[in-house]
């Protein structure tokens, strides 16, 4: 059994933190924000995270999990320290903001009175554990205090973040100490996970190349979904051809609104401005991160191909989070997907199983038009007298509803599927107006002039009882 501080509580933090104690060992959970602590020493999470719940109460009902604002007390007589701290996007140039692991490392300076290992989870540009080597030996209260640090990316996905902490496909540890790294090794055999020890930079680097690889990927599929749609090709029949092959894999090949949450945004970006500050060219990135943009635009540009204008319509959104199985708000489609419909005239109603409370601080915090937004308690809810409805997030309620009941409550039955989660037959069948994103919907544009105004009639964008529908309003 080990002892174990974790700095930051939240969504890695708490998952690494209850883990560990349910691993067998003590851990102690620090976090700067007194109401978090607060509540989760009332057995009340800050945040969704399926299963993990159950687990925070096992643990700390036996006395393997505590909670604490107080550094001191966190690292007590601790083995291990690890940072899970945010490391958000921090300049305007794409670069991450280092400010909490740098108050991390002066805090745990300040406390530290015996010899430990300190492990960084946040993700963090290439170079890092040495400014918090750094940090620490020049803010020690104590000197002669022995410590190393050593990097330990995170690769768990919120949604099913308990079971890919318990189930890593790998556990990344680099570090100059050789033999700090195999100590926290040892943390991790219980998983029976390959375990990879490299050097600092490179762990460092593994994690952002990992995050801006898959990143990649779904901006891929998003630009092959456009081809598609354009040229008559279904894009969930071409990635689930393209799956079959081992050297691609089907993962990460969902054509959609793209990447959103709390990392693949900011990890690229942070990539993106790594490499232009040592003077390279990122041009893939940069190019990965405005496919991803205009992804989201694709809903706007579908929704006004229908009814015309959106003033005065009611548009419906199915799902919040950025994605789903997690409250996180972080960066999600929805956000920009309501400013901008908001800003075209219309109103909107919305749903999510989890994320309202998340929803309505990140609205308020974006400064999005509270007024125009009315929050619902279901989908059938949202469709009552909706012009279109917009599915954002693909949560699995949303895949069992009953279509023909939501059909029949909707003003006009305009759907637009962000997440491809319903068959394009099947909705046609049942009466919908229905656009999925690079699901064929007509001709080849060959047969089509620039500019001709019935370009979008043809490819099928259009119907003309919509369009008059949608001009009268
Ligand atoms: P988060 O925002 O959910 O949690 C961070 C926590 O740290 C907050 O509770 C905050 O109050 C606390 N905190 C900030 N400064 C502190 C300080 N000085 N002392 C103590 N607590 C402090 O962030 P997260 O999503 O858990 O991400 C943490 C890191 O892990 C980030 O670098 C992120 O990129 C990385 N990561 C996240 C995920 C993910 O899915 N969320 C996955 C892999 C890696």
């Amino acid at each position: 059994m080990s002892i174990i501080c974790v700095i930051g509580t939240g969504y890695v933090g708490l998952v690494t933190g209850t883990c560990f104690a349910d691993m067998g060992n003590s851990v102690t959970c620090v976090d700067i924000v007194p109401e978090k602590i607060e509540s989760l020493k009332q057995g009340i999470l800050p945040i969704y995270e399926p299963g993990l719940e159950e687990l925070v109460e096992r643990n700390v009902s036996a006395g393997r999990l505590h909670f604490t604002t107080s550094y001191s007390e966190g690292l007590g007589n601790c083995d291990f320290i690890f940072i899970a701290v945010n490391t958000p996007t921090g300049t305007s140039q794409g670069g991450a903001d280092m400010r909490y692991v740098e108050s991390a490392a002066r805090g745990i300076a300040k406390e530290l009175d015996h010899s430990v290992i300190i492990i960084n989870k946040s993700t963090v540009p290439v170079g890092s554990g040495d400014v918090v080597t750094r940090i620490i030996r020049k803010s020690l209260e104590r000197p002669d205090v022995p410590f190393a640090v050593v990097s330990n990316p995170e690769f768990l996905r919120e949604g099913s973040a308990v079971q890919d902490f318990l189930n890593p496909d790998r556990v990344v540890l680099g570090s100059a100490d050789r033999d700090a790294a195999s100590k926290v090794a040892t943390l991790y055999l219980p998983l029976r996970a390959p375990i990879m020890i490299t050097d600092l930079y490179t762990a460092e680097m593994i994690k952002y190349a990992s995050n801006a690889f898959l990143a990649t990927k779904i901006s891929f599929i998003n630009e092959i979904a456009q081809i598609c749609e354009r040229l008559g090709a279904d894009v969930k029949e071409v990635a689930a051809g393209m799956g079959y092959d081992k050297r691609i894999g089907r993962a990460f090949l969902d054509a959609g609104l793209g990447y959103g949450g709390s990392c693949f945004p900011k990890d690229v970006r942070a990539l993106s401005h790594m490499a232009d500050e040592s003077g390279l060219h990122p041009q893939l990135l940069r190019a990965v991160m405005e496919i991803n943009h205009d992804q989201r635009r694709l809903v706007v540009t579908k929704l006004t191909s229908i009814l015309g204008t959106l003033r005065g319509c009611t548009i419906g959104i199915l799902g919040l989070a950025f994605k789903e199985n997690t409250d996180d708000m972080r960066e999600a489609p929805s956000v920009d997907i309501i400013r901008w419909v908001i800003s075209q005239g219309a109103e909107v109603r919305v749903y999510d199983p989890v994320a309202r409370k998340a929803a309505q601080e990140t609205f308020e915090r974006e400064h999005i038009h509270m007024d125009a937004i009315t929050f619902c308690e279901n989908a059938y809810e949202v469709a009552e007298g909706a012009d279109a409805l917009v599915v954002v997030t693909p949560w699995n309620e949303f895949k069992s509803l009953n279509m023909f009941q939501i059909r029949s409550v909707m003003h006009r039955p305009v759907l637009i599927d962000g997440r491809n989660i319903y068959e394009v037959a099947e909705m046609n069948r049942l009466g919908f107006i229905y656009r999925a994103m690079g699901r064929g919907t007509g001709p080849a544009p060959s047969i089509l002039s620039p500019g001709d105004s019935t370009s979008a009639l043809q490819q099928g964008y259009l119907q003309e009882g919509a369009i008059q529908e949608g001009n009268e309003k």
